[in-house]
């Protein structure tokens, strides 16, 4: 295939590369996109789990952490999918500056790619954090408790409000990693996304910023996105299938 040719070389001349994951990426590993038809977001109303219900009450907090502690053994038992592996691949070739994902899942992590190297605008699944004294705990650890019958699991520490690293509707983004993404997006070469459809902001806004300071942009998904007029090349296909193909081309160039 012609475009996988063409990125293969953008690749071998790219230096700092920048790899934009969304749900897209992980669905092949299982994990459920939220907000594809029939996905979660349209069997629960997402206002039922915004970070204002969240706080408001001890009853809805009992509700929505009986709602993760259904999903947690899906992404807990979830493994990488070929697509995961070859941007784990990218890294180890020295080409991956980092990866800035949407995924809550950890599974980059599981592939091989350094925690460092992976900015999580959405947070992570696999901590629960204290709103009260910022301790963290980790996921596996709550589960424990809530499948001991806690029902609202609190701080040890301070008796804080406990919830998942995640950032949930309504909730800021996190500042330290929505700056750093940006940045990153500005200084990389090639700007790769992976299988978002890119409507989520300000998430969304990274590959243009990536652009309009000079990076090639290429997006690999399923549907088309909003972006893709700004893109120098653009595949609708499954980024598990795709982005081994590009590392493979890239493997035997380089040792031709
Ligand atoms: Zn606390």
């Amino acid at each position: 295939m012609e475009k996988i040719e063409a990125i293969s070389n953008i690749v071998i001349q790219s230096k700092k590369i920048v790899v934009f994951t969304g749900a897209g990426h992980s669905t092949e590993s299982g994990i459920p996109d939220f907000r594809s038809p029939g996905g979660i977001w349209d069997r629960f109303d997402p206002a039922d789990f915004s970070y204002q219900k969240f706080l408001s009450s001890e009853a809805n907090r009992e509700r929505i952490w009986a709602f993760f502690k259904e999903v947690w053994p899906a992404v807990a038992n979830a493994q990488p999918n070929p697509g995961h592996y070859a941007i784990a691949e990218l890294y180890h070739m020295g080409k991956l500056d980092c990866v800035i994902t949407q995924n809550i899942d950890s599974l980059l992590q599981k592939s091989g790619v350094p925690e460092e190297k992976v900015i999580e605008l959405h947070g992570t699944m696999k901590w629960v954090i204290c709103l009260g004294c910022g301790k963290r705990y980790p996921r596996e650890e709550i589960q424990g408790r809530l499948d001991s019958g806690e029902k609202v699991p609190k701080c040890d520490a301070c008796s804080g409000i406990l919830k998942t690293a995640t950032i949930s509707f309504g909730q800021p983004m996190p500042e330290r990693e929505t700056r750093e993404a940006q940045l990153r997006s500005a200084n990389c070469d090639l700007f790769l996304v992976a299988g978002s459809s890119l409507v989520v902001y300000p998430a969304a806004q990274m590959p243009l910023i990536a652009k309009e300071s000079g990076a090639i942009l290429i997006i690999v998904n399923l549907t088309p996105t909003p972006h893709d007029g700004y893109a120098d090349i653009v595949i609708y296909e499954k980024t598990g299938q795709v982005l081994p193909q590009i590392v493979e081309q890239v493997k035997v160039r380089l040792k031709g």
